[in-house]
């Protein structure tokens, strides 16, 4: 029996063409302006969470009187609008780190900018849960509560601020430079960026899923879209000088290849099934 092989879709990602160009002239095809709207719209959004955290704490001053609606649910409130202004306002600042990626040439500084959005996720709760602990203008009820959601707004505004897939400058420029304009892809969950694709030969990273979507883009493209490693498999695969590089260590992908590989057994059961059906009614 021929075994069929799904092709997995396959798109072009955004400005595609022009990066492609850029990355032939050994050009970085996104502008440093992308990155520094995303960190003015970060910072802005940032700032916007502070003046909800401060609303807050006068409330719990009284120095504020809002009347129609009880204080417990105003502190929510603002607790909720805060977690929203620090959780998009890092995306921004992920994005835009993935655009234009700090140099790791000074430890420190390179450590603060992949980490602001944590550090700005604590400053933007923790010291309101203070403030709330230690006051005694609360009724025990509004304490409880409000010091619940902020310490849950912390955790989950801290998660969605760490940035899971760091990059460096240099590793950003190591990658460019070998991989030069060439083809890379990625699937619209893993983490990583693949080459060995041939479109036309039917010959696959084994690694990927073959019934998934993939993006097809530049390095650059893909590091700027989150995938900041190469995959291990491919990278042998393909000779490349992978010093410099950010890799993968595989786990993601080891993870998801028994699911894949269920589903295609599933399949050729399923075909088989068919077959022997077909032949039953062909016999009668
Ligand atoms: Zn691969």
């Amino acid at each position: 029996m021929a075994e069929q092989k799904k092709k997995p879709t396959i798109t072009n990602a955004a400005g595609y063409e022009q990066a492609k160009k850029a990355a032939a002239q050994g050009k970085p095809a996104l502008a440093q302006g992308n990155a520094t709207g995303l960190r003015v719209g970060a910072v802005i959004l940032w700032v916007l969470a502070f003046v909800f955290e401060i609303l807050a704490v006068l409330i719990i001053f009284g120095k504020l009187n809002i009347t129609f609606l009880p204080t417990m649910w105003l502190l929510i409130i603002l607790i909720v609008l805060d977690l929203v202004c620090v959780i998009i306002g890092s995306q921004l600042w992920k994005k835009a780190n993935h655009i234009r990626p700090a140099s790791e040439k000074n430890n420190a500084l390179f450590w603060i900018w992949n980490n602001m959005g944590v550090i700005v996720a604590c400053f933007a709760f923790l010291p309101l849960i203070v403030i709330m602990l230690s006051n005694k203008n609360l009724d025990k009820k509004t304490k409880v509560v409000a010091t619940v959601a902020a310490i849950v707004a912390l955790l989950i505004g801290g998660a969605a601020s760490i940035d899971y897939n760091p990059i460096s400058a240099e590793q950003q420029q190591a990658a460019m430079v070998e991989l030069g304009a060439a083809d890379v892809y990625w699937t619209p969950f893993g983490k990583v960026y693949h080459t060995y694709v041939n479109e036309a030969g039917d010959e696959y990273c084994p690694y990927l899923n073959r019934s998934e979507a993939l993006t097809r883009g530049t390095v650059e493209q893909a590091i700027a879209a989150g995938r900041t490693r190469l995959c291990s498999w491919c990278a042998k695969h393909d000779g490349i000088d992978t010093s410099g590089i950010l890799m993968d260590d595989g786990r993601a992908e080891e993870l998801a290849e028994p699911l894949t590989e269920t589903v295609d057994e599933l399949t050729e059961v399923a075909t088989e099934l068919q077959e022997l059906e077909d032949n039953a009614e062909t016999a009668d």
